[in-house]
């Protein structure tokens, strides 16, 4: 244990949460990769991050499960030490179509993977970072989406749903936490080419709305990663409650 700061970061093996734990590491954060299931991805990247001379645990975790986000903040906790930032990355979508197509297990699904899991983790974030509870405080940063505000008609309206209640979430938090040494901020993606697009049945579906992006492309990892590390370190010391789209102008 020592006195670097500690991130932890949800759906941390894949994806936007993957090119946000490498930013963290190199800028020396002990950084906890969380995953759910691709256990090869986790600890692939885990390798990456230590041969460069970083620090990083890796824990599986189901973020929508009470009992694995307490063994999760627990863990972290017990191994790498305080914490600091947690980034709530993780998050799902399924098949493209339309509402009256949609079952009650899906739409549950989306939910609570997507919702309930932020909140399970903000609960465990703010239980020991407020100062109400002896803490020194810190930040939280969550990842919403660009459908949070276009509503994903045709796609997927559970997940721009879903995403508009992590707006809320942020938003309410925030101000809940303001006064106790928390801030909590919000990166609203575009389409970034990462894996979930194939989860939604069309992995190539930036191909096809590239076109209507202002900057004619979609977007990097790296990119809202960039985002995220900016509204968790000390450089937006001033930003809570505040939301930033990373979506190339859509
Ligand atoms: P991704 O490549 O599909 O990766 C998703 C990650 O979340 C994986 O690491 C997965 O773990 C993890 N995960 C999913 N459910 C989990 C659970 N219940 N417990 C723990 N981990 C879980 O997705 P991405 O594109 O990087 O998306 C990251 C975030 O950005 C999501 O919140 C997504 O909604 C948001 N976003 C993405 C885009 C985009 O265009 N890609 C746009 C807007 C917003 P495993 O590796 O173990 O499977």
């Amino acid at each position: 244990m020592n006195n670097q700061k500690v991130a932890i970061i949800t759906g941390g093996g894949r994806g936007i949460g993957a090119a946000t734990v490498r930013l963290f590491a190199k800028n020396d954060y002990a950084v906890c990769i969380n995953y759910q299931s691709n256990v090869e991805a986790a600890n692939q990247l885990a390798q990456e991050v230590k041969a460069q001379g970083g620090q990083c645990i890796t824990v599986q975790a189901d973020v929508s499960n009470e009992s694995d986000v307490e063994r999760l903040f627990a863990t972290v906790e017990r191994e790498l030490g305080a914490i600091s930032v947690l980034v709530n990355n993780a998050g799902i979508l399924k098949k493209q179509m339309r509402l009256e197509e949609m079952s009650a297990e899906r739409i549950n699904a989306v939910l609570i993977n997507n919702v309930t899991s932020y909140f399970l983790c903000c609960r465990e974030a703010v239980k020991r970072m407020s100062t109400r509870h002896g803490g020194v405080g810190g930040v939280i940063v969550n990842v919403s989406s660009g459908a949070a505000c276009s509503g994903s008609p045709n796609e997927y309206i559970d997940y721009a749903a879903s995403k508009g209640a992590v707006d809320t979430l942020t938003k309410g938090l925030s101000l809940e936490v303001a006064a106790e040494g928390i801030r909590v901020n919000c990166v609203r993606p575009g389409l970034i080419y990462t894996d979930m697009h194939a989860s939604g049945g069309e992995p190539d579906r930036i191909a096809r709305l590239a076109k209507n992006i202002p900057l004619q492309r979609g977007g990097l990892p790296e990119e809202v990663a960039e985002a995220i590390f900016w509204l968790a370190s000390d450089k937006s010391s001033f930003a809570t409650g505040s939301f930033l789209n990373v979506s190339g102008g859509l």
